[in-house]
């Protein structure tokens, strides 16, 4: 049968099915990426890609929102009941925004932010000096103890004590361990500092219980939906009540217009999915696969920052190597094993060519990978370090990544949530 995107756009057809035929050929290590499931996908594709819905449920700017504001109030209701949070905000665009919104709620333009340095660790809008955060605001980075490659709490609080900034940020995109937010959250307070937490990748971590939620102890928590919680690309806000009306301003009419209905439809599916004992297993199966990997790695002499994970996602420093992130992250996507280049804590290189690779494992989770699989995926990277300038067995282990993909199907996962789950 031919579809009507295959019958009025052949060529764009054609395109999609070359992306879903490389994401299913492919062992995806991409800590932020990840695979929706059906039901997502098809909440993301449907009409409510086509109604304006300005404003929030009963106050909106057009009519038509019979069916929008139930589904809006859904997506909140979950998002409060698996967050434990007074408040959400499911509009934001993405992690960006929500960052942004987050600050617009708490902070003037011209205050001080603090937050995690982006060759540390942390994201370009946690005040990172090309990220138009560190032009508007004041920003202040701390960093991780570098011999650890972990937060030093009493440094930080010291930073925090020299520069009383407005927010401290917690959170980060490339950090292997688990944070601990109540220290931050008493930083905070020490320093009369408002805390946010941004927690864009390990939300589905800490839906599971696996880490330590921020809910209690952060002003606002911000989140992307994309990542380890699984749903479409988006936003997300959640915070106390005394917040609530700030931040819905700082995202409408502050920073957006419309929300993105059909996104906030798809996530208000997802919210349900992680309500799911399913989900829980999978999140814990996500932390497992990472610590076989890192080990394995270690095994054949990998240096990880901070020596090993926590959670999902694992940074190799290939200086012992001899081989630059940017060379090893092209020659494992040729061995069909996609990951990025990245800084690390000790690195002196650049951004643009780090000595860095970061790599994860909610995406193979997805996929049903286990233990096995993940010592596999350690030898195969392996392989292609010890072969790197021999491009026919690096062909040989792309061949062999096919064969283990091919035997863990891309889902077209279906959770289907236990209606007495609570
Ligand atoms: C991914 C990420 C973001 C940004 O999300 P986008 O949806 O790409 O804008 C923000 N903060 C952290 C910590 C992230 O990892």
């Amino acid at each position: 049968m031919v579809n009507a995107l295959e019958l009025y756009d052949p060529q764009i057809y054609e395109l999609v099915r070359q992306e879903r035929a490389r994401e299913s050929g492919s062992i995806r290590l991409i800590p932020s990426e990840n695979y929706v499931s059906r039901a997502v996908m098809l909440a993301s594709g449907s009409c409510l890609t086509n109604k304006y819905a300005e404003g929030y449920p009963n106050k909106r700017y057009y009519e038509g929102q019979q069916v929008t504001d139930l589904i809006e109030k859904m997506a909140q209701d979950r998002a409060k009941k698996i967050f434990k949070a007074d408040h959400a905000n499911v509009q934001p665009y993405s992690g960006s925004v929500a960052n942004w919104a987050a600050y617009l709620a708490l902070v003037q333009p011209g205050d001080t932010i603090m937050g995690l340095s982006l060759p540390h660790g942390g994201h370009l809008t946690h005040g990172w000096k090309v990220s138009v955060t560190s032009k508007v605001f004041n920003s202040v980075q701390y960093t991780v103890n570098p011999d650890t490659g972990r937060f030093d709490y009493n440094r930080i609080e010291e930073l925090a004590k020299k520069h009383k900034p407005g927010i401290i940020i917690s959170g980060a995109t490339a950090y292997p361990r688990e944070i601990d937010f109540e220290i931050f959250g008493q930083i905070a307070q020490k320093v009369g500092a408002y805390h946010v937490s941004d927690i864009a990748h390990i939300a589905g971590l800490v839906v599971a219980g696996i880490h330590k939620s921020p809910v209690p102890y952060a002003d606002i928590v911000s989140t992307t939906t994309h990542k380890t919680l699984r749903g479409p690309r988006g936003g997300m806000l959640l915070c106390k009540a005394e917040h609530a009306e700030n931040v819905d301003k700082a995202v409408f009419p502050g920073l957006q217009g419309g929300p993105h209905m059909h996104t906030l439809t798809a996530i208000a599916v997802a919210l349900a999915e992680a309500d799911t004992p399913e989900f829980i297993t999978y999140a814990k199966q996500i932390v497992k696969n990472a610590k076989v990997l890192a080990e394995k790695l270690l095994e054949y002499g990998f240096n990880l920052s901070s020596g090993g994970t926590d959670n999902h996602l694992i940074l190799i420093d290939l200086r012992n190597k001899n081989i630059s992130g940017k060379k090893l992250a092209k020659a494992l996507d040729r061995a069909r094993i996609v990951t990025n280049y990245n800084t690390t804590p000790l690195d002196p290189a650049h951004p643009s060519n780090p000595s860095g690779l970061r790599m994860g494992t909610p995406a193979i989770t997805t996929r049903g990978m286990k233990e096995p699989e993940a010592e596999q995926i350690a030898g195969f990277i392996n392989k292609v370090v010890e072969n790197i300038d021999n491009e026919s067995v690096i062909e040989e282990v792309g061949k062999e990544a096919l064969l283990l993909c091919s035997a863990f199907p891309v889902p077209d996962h279906f959770i289907i949530p236990n209606k007495n789950s609570g």
